[in-house]
């Protein structure tokens, strides 16, 4: 429990701030979402074809800013996972294996240009099905997913070059599992590398999200892309578990849960089958009193808020340093008012929603925590609608290292902030956790950026930005956060086999 007597109730935000939202209201500026074809029923995207499920199982997918179904959607079984591996499998042995390197990279820049072409419509689909704000799926998610698919076409006929002295070779059948958070780019991050190093695949999309990865599939199609070289398929954890304990799979890659990475490392243990594991995040903003602290601020709102927290490396912990500490909560607030939370596809929205009932209600549920952990709960002003699942930002103050909502994933726009005095002492605070994903440091000294990179316990540090991706550049964690990397030379290596 913190220490309830010694609290000081934090600043309120400026009377001025709060004026901002009768003074700037904003018109509603609405995507049009009138160019996007959805099917009323999307079937498994094996060997090049639409196939029905064997067991004729289908699920819903929902908009969850106003809980309309959207399609419904084939749920495999283990009989459906075996026909998409032997695909992919056959695929690999007769054509994906045999034709040269420069033609693998051809599909793959096409399969890039395609997205391209057809941005907006990935855009608004991404929006619809995971809830997210148009301008994040329009600014971040889709350039972002086109990029990984040119990057790595660049690499497929230079391996020889980006391992010099070994010779390497892909491993056969990739199985790759993705979650909801970034359904497209977590598809172009897995499906990328493994193409370009002649690997085949069969991904599975989360089973709230999973119509970009369809039009992947078409698009693919479009690309002429051999049959089975890339399969897609749909269903919940019993699909995923299925791809991954099947005999002929030689490589897992997944993103997701730590608690299902767990699951997944211990059923792939002593099979030989390869694995990457990106997984849950619990990272440290950190602010020194020496920082631009509009700039910060801003990275922290950037960082935890405008994904509605719906990202593993949110920067979910903020320390703050003492002396700096009032002013930073002020202009924290302050800014918080003037977040808007509503519908996604409005071109003005900050926060879109939060992806499902369930996460909606886990996010609850440690607002409740947090409160009666004894810390204090900040929400602004703002209205949320009153269909669909939306949380208002949330700022908790006088938290402490032992606090359930420091320790634990929420996964949601909820901020728990910290103080601290000394270097060593953020340090410690910072690396206080099972995870260790991302960081972000914020100060005017290049020498404490570089003291902090060295001795945070994380997979990626930003200095002076928050959640900045580039393909060029390798991704993952350390400790529960798992391991391997995506992105870059990096992300190569885990779809690859050497010979000495
Ligand atoms: P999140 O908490 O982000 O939803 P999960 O780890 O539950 O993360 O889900 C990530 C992906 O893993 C989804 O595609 C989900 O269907 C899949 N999944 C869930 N359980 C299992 C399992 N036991 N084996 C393999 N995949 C699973």
């Amino acid at each position: 429990m913190a220490k309830q007597g010694s609290k000081k109730k934090t600043e309120k935000p400026d009377a001025a701030a709060l004026d901002f939202r009768s003074m700037f209201q904003y018109a509603p500026a609405p995507e049009s979402s009138a160019h996007v074809q959805l099917a009323s029923q999307y079937e498994l995207f094996i060997n090049g074809k639409w196939e029905k499920p064997l067991k004729g199982e289908y699920f819903e997918t929902r908009n969850p800013a106003n809980e309309q179904v959207l399609a419904r959607i084939a749920m495999a079984g283990k009989e459906d996972v075996d026909r998409a591996v032997t695909a992919a499998r056959n695929a690999y042995e007769q054509t994906w294996s045999k034709i040269s390197a420069k033609e693998r990279a051809k599909y793959i820049y096409r399969i890039a240009r395609l997205i391209q072409e057809r941005a907006r419509e990935f855009a608004v689909i991404e929006s619809l099905d995971g809830g997210k704000p148009i301008r994040e799926s329009r600014d971040m998610d889709v350039p972002l997913a086109a990029n990984h698919f040119f990057y790595y076409a660049g690499w497929a006929d230079k391996l020889d070059y980006a391992f010099p002295g070994k010779k390497p070779h892909s491993l056969g059948v990739a199985g790759q599992i993705i979650p909801w958070n970034f359904p497209l780019l977590m598809a172009a991050w897995k499906i990328a590398p493994a193409l370009a190093t002649g690997n085949t695949v069969v991904l599975k999309p989360a089973e709230t999200t999973p119509l970009t990865a369809l039009k992947l599939a078409e698009l693919i199609k479009d690309a002429g892309l051999p049959d089975g070289v890339v399969n897609i398929i749909t269903g919940a954890g019993a699909t995923g578990a299925a791809l991954v304990n099947h005999p002929d799979i030689n490589k897992i890659a997944f993103t997701g849960s730590t608690e299902v990475g767990k699951i997944i490392q211990k059923a792939v243990a002593g099979t030989g089958k390869k694995i990457t594991l990106e997984l849950g995040g619990k990272a440290a903003n950190i602010i020194f009193e020496d920082a631009p602290i509009d700039q910060a601020v801003e990275g922290v709102i950037n960082g935890i808020f405008f994904n509605q927290g719906h990202v593993c490396c949110a920067g979910s912990r903020l320390f703050v340093q003492e002396s700096v500490a009032d002013k930073v909560i002020r202009k924290l607030k302050d800014r918080m008012e003037s977040l808007i939370v509503g519908d996604p596809l409005d071109k003005n929205t900050d926060i879109g929603a939060i992806n499902s009932k369930e996460q909606l209600n886990k996010i609850k549920q440690y607002l409740k925590i947090g409160v009666n952990e004894g810390a204090e709960m900040y929400q602004p002003a703002c209205a949320i609608p009153a269909k669909g699942f939306f949380c208002k930002p949330t700022l908790f103050l006088h938290t402490s290292q032992s606090h359930r909502i420091v320790q634990e994933e929420i996964f949601g726009p909820v901020l728990a902030i910290q103080t601290f005095r000394t270097v060593e002492e953020v340090i410690e605070k910072a690396n206080n956790t099972p995870y260790g994903l991302s960081a972000g440091v914020w100060t005017d000294k290049g020498s404490k950026i570089f003291n902090l990179t060295t001795k945070l316990k994380a997979g990626v540090v930003w200095a002076n930005t928050y959640n900045k991706f580039d393909p060029t550049s390798p991704f993952g964690g350390y400790k529960e956060s798992g391991y391997g990397r995506e992105g870059g030379l990096h992300g190569l290596q885990p779809y690859l086999k050497f010979e000495a």
